[in-house]
């Protein structure tokens, strides 16, 4: 088990050794997307940065329990529960069923996932699925003196908590301050204080997502279904929660809150939070409208795009910095990365090809004791990435017969190549993967040749047919059968 894991937390500010409540286990909650539109890269380099956390926390040797959730209900338009409900409003916009919405956009988020090659999280709980656990923590909250319901809404009382604990611990901002910010309330408001948010809201007859509830027909505020999907399945105290810098102020202070007057303690020992990554210094966001899409990225069909860029650049280009700051989307950046990612592949490519000596030059062993370092300094992946290539240059060197290393030695290199670059990174090989496809497809080719000239025809169309749903166009030519993807 790694003991020296040094991670930063926002609730101290600074950088804490990692112990784990219960190792070797290690609960783990990330905020996941609202499905009510396609995720934009911003979303994802959250997303790869908390996937970059899982897959070291497991190389450590950690039992992870990873739960990122799916909102699917709740999400107001404004985060001071203004607004219209975000999947009503995009149900109305597309002429859809809301669930309907939120299948489509689900699904679009997990081929997107996939294509980054993320490893799914262990549980992936929905805002809808959990519905009686939220009315159920509300009850308690309510129950506990930190919440009242006023015609048909449930408001969580934050003066009243904030006499007991320190509502702004996350972001250590001034209470008054924030009071002094937010907008009075008016006549007609049943808030009983400004910074009162909701846990529970009444339905309109036009709402088309609602629930029974003791407080009549409803559906819950954004913030309580973190609150008790992470309890259900992490317990009141967990190890770790994570999710965009932009969630701190709002949604993590109130999902702390929430969890404190319902179990009167800290739902998570350590609070992360990632950059974000920006395009000319501005946050990408739905909102603003200049959130790339990956598909846009990967053809290269968007005005600010020279070109496309294949998945695995674009996560490498995610990894070269870290996860606390921001990054800056650009061309050039895209295009450094993608040389270098390059560079990396052909080096892993010529591992099986080096000749090995009876010494060695190369400590594999020091090397592999850098990597750990860079990922124990607060998953430090840049840093992990310029220890990488240095394995590239002893790899060249060896190649061009400039360098001598072991069999021993050369082992090593593939196991740290394997763990580092693969397993830990989560990058892979697209030249490789299209080679896969390639000779699986020539064996499929060859099979349907077979079935023609058997005259089994049932068997030859079913393949060409079969292809053909899967995307991909057979053309029988005079030098034989080639293929593409339509
Ligand atoms: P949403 O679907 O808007 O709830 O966002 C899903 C996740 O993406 C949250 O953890 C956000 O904090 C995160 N996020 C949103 N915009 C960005 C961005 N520009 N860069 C990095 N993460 C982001
Ligand atoms: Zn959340």
């Amino acid at each position: 088990m790694n003991t020296g894991l040094q991670l930063y937390n926002t609730l101290s500010r600074k950088k804490e050794l990692f112990l784990p409540l219960n190792a070797p286990n290690v609960g783990m909650y990330v905020c996941g997307p609202t499905v009510y539109s396609d995720v934009h890269l911003g979303n994802c380099r959250t997303f790869m940065s908390f996937d970059l956390i899982f897959r070291y926390l497991k190389y450590s040797g950690y039992k992870v329990r990873y739960v990122r959730n799916i909102t699917d209900a709740g999400h107001l338009e404004g985060d001071r529960d203004e607004g219209d409900d975000k999947f009503a409003k995009r149900a109305k916009l597309e002429q859809l069923e809301p669930m309907e919405i939120v299948q489509k956009y689900t699904l679009g988020f997990h081929d997107v996932m996939r294509m980054f090659n993320t490893l799914p999280p262990s549980i992936e709980p929905t805002a809808t699925g959990h519905i009686i656990e939220q009315i159920e923590m509300i009850k308690v909250i309510i129950e506990n003196g930190y919440a009242y319901e006023v015609g048909g809404n449930v408001y969580f009382d934050v003066e009243k908590y904030s006499k007991e604990y320190n509502y702004t611990i996350l972001t250590n901002r001034n209470l008054e301050d924030m009071l002094n910010n937010t907008r009075e309330l008016g006549g007609q408001d049943e808030k009983k204080g400004r910074l009162d948010f909701a846990l529970w809201i009444k339905a309109k007859p036009e709402t088309l997502m609602q629930w029974q509830s003791p407080w009549g027909l409803g559906f819950p505020g954004w913030h309580i279904e973190c609150s008790a999907m992470s309890a259900k399945y992490l317990g009141a105290e967990f190890d770790i929660h994570g999710g965009g810098m932009d969630l701190a102020a709002t949604h993590h202070t109130n999902e702390i809150a929430q969890s404190e007057a319902c179990s009167k303690h800290q739902p998570a020992r350590f609070w992360m939070h990632t950059n974000m990554l920006t395009v000319n210094g501005t946050r990408m966001s739905k909102s603003a409208g200049n959130g790339f899409l990956p598909l846009q990225l990967f053809t290269g069909d968007h005005p600010l795009l020279k070109k496309g860029y294949s998945p695995m650049t674009v996560k490498f280009f995610m990894m070269q910095a870290h996860y606390r700051s921001t990054l800056d989307f650009s061309n050039d950046a895209l295009d450094a990365s993608e040389k270098g990612f390059r560079r990396l592949m052909a080096a892993v490519a010529l591992l099986d090809k080096l000749n090995t000596y009876e010494h060695s030059e190369f400590d594999i062993d020091a090397l592999k004791l850098k990597c750990v370092n860079a990922m124990n300094d607060d998953f430090n992946s840049p840093v992990l990435i310029a220890e990488l290539f240095e394995a590239v240059r002893i790899i060249n060197t060896v190649y061009d017969g400039k360098g001598k290393i072991s069999a021993t030695e050369l082992d090593k290199l593939k196991q740290l190549i394997n763990d580092f670059v693969f397993d830990i990174l989560g990058l892979k090989d697209e030249e490789s993967d299209n080679l896969e496809l390639n000779s699986v497809l020539q064996m499929v080719i060859d099979l349907r040749k077979e079935a023609k000239e058997n005259k089994d025809y049932a068997t030859s169309d079913k393949i060409r047919i079969g292809l053909q749903e899967l995307g991909i166009q057979l053309k029988d030519g005079k030098e034989g059968t080639t293929w593409s993807k339509s």
